[in-house]
């Protein structure tokens, strides 16, 4: 089977980092051997492409560059060396594009760790355009029947949280603190802590975000915005502090704190990166609290192909709002504000 595919298509595309973002008709990419072209639907905004807009880490972005790395669509065309996918299959762009396969952290499943990744939307044009490539051996499997639109957040916010709880090694029962739980990966992290039997407590700022939260399952839900004492509000909640936390905030106020609150053995995980954020842990407490923080990264494959189990048994859904592709600058700004509840999909027809 073969699909017509156009000569140039509709992108999101930035010269410079905070420069103008251009939506307009840039080339198709053409496959490597290695690689899917998928024909992108919709693609979830994460704000890592924020970040990535921003400049804001010590890692460099491709320039020119086009952003997105929650893509969900069709194959169209394969390189000669793809086993793995057919054209017709619905296929997903991850952050994690593709790596060399070849060092300790690949041959021992901790793909993002390799030093060689090669990142969507960051080191490669990413989803925020109509087709996009991806190595063949990284990209997601989509289930044929799946919600193209309703799945894109799966594939970084998702599996992102699900190995972060992972991470987390808990067990059904204990409480679990997501702080930034009204967000992108936060709404998604409550949903898989609930599913994994958990007791959560969500942090975030504002009356809809709570109702939110407790509406995905949360039993409880801490204002910042409001709440003066923040750790004393959730050790009160939790009788004596979570048994982890898993941090999703852009705050960097927000992670040093769940230092504090984390019950003794607890462990705290790291997750949003904002800028130049350091986090600060009392030595003396974290020593006789005996605490763990932890460092989470996406995840590999068999983490994807987890998380997006869960997804098809309708365990997790993240919500979102779907505009056009067109729209990214606005959705920017929004996020930028803190004003998004879940995630906003481009549709990218539009
Ligand atoms: P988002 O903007 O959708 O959500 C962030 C949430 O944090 C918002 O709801 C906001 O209101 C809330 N927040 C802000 N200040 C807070 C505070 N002081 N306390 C509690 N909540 C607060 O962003 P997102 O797409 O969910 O991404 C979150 C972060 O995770 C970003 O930094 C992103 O780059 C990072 N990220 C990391 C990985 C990884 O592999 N480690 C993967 C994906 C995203
Ligand atoms: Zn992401």
């Amino acid at each position: 089977m073969s699909i017509e595919i156009p000569k140039t298509q509709k992108g999101c595309i930035f010269y410079e980092n905070h420069g103008e973002i251009f939506y307009k008709d840039i080339p198709v990419p053409k496959p490597k051997a290695n690689e899917i072209l998928i024909n992108v639907k919709y693609s979830g905004v994460c704000h890592t492409d924020l970040h990535a807009w921003h400049g804001d880490w010590p890692l460099d972005v491709k320039l020119p560059l086009v952003g997105g790395h929650e893509g969900a669509g069709v194959v169209v065309a394969k390189g000669e060396n793809v086993t793995n996918f057919e054209i017709g299959d619905y296929a997903g762009i991850k952050w994690l594009n593709g790596s060399c396969m070849g060092c300790e952290f690949c041959q021992q499943g901790a793909e993002p760790n390799c030093p060689d990744a090669d990142l969507s939307g960051y080191t490669h044009d990413g989803s925020f355009q109509q087709y996009a490539t991806a190595d063949a051996v990284q990209a997601a499997k989509i289930p044929k029947d799946a919600d193209l639109a309703a799945i894109a957040p799966i594939l970084c916010a998702g599996v992102t949280v699900y190995k972060a709880l992972k991470t987390a090694d808990l067990r059904p029962g204990q409480w679990v603190a997501v702080s930034g739980a009204g967000g992108g990966l936060g709404s998604l992290a409550v949903q898989y802590a609930t599913a994994m039997g958990l007791r959560v407590l969500g942090i975030d700022g504002g009356e809809d975000k709570g109702k939110l939260v407790k509406t995905l399952g949360a039993e409880v839900f801490v204002d910042f915005t409001k709440e003066k004492d923040i750790v004393k509000a959730v050790q009160k909640a939790t009788n004596g502090g979570p048994h982890g936390v898993i941090n999703v905030s852009v705050s960097e106020a927000a992670i040093s704190q769940s230092c504090d609150y984390v019950r003794a053995l607890g462990k705290v995980v790291l997750v949003g990166l904002p800028a130049g954020a350091v986090c600060k842990s009392p030595v003396f407490q974290q020593v006789v609290k005996s605490v763990e923080i932890k460092g989470s990264y996406v995840g590999n494959r068999q983490d994807t192909a987890e998380a997006v189990d869960f997804f098809v048994r309708g365990k997790v859904h993240c919500p979102f709002k779907v505009v056009g592709l067109s729209e990214l600058p606005r959705v920017f700004k929004l996020m930028s504000e803190g004003k998004i509840l879940g995630r906003y999909v481009l549709d990218t027809s539009k």
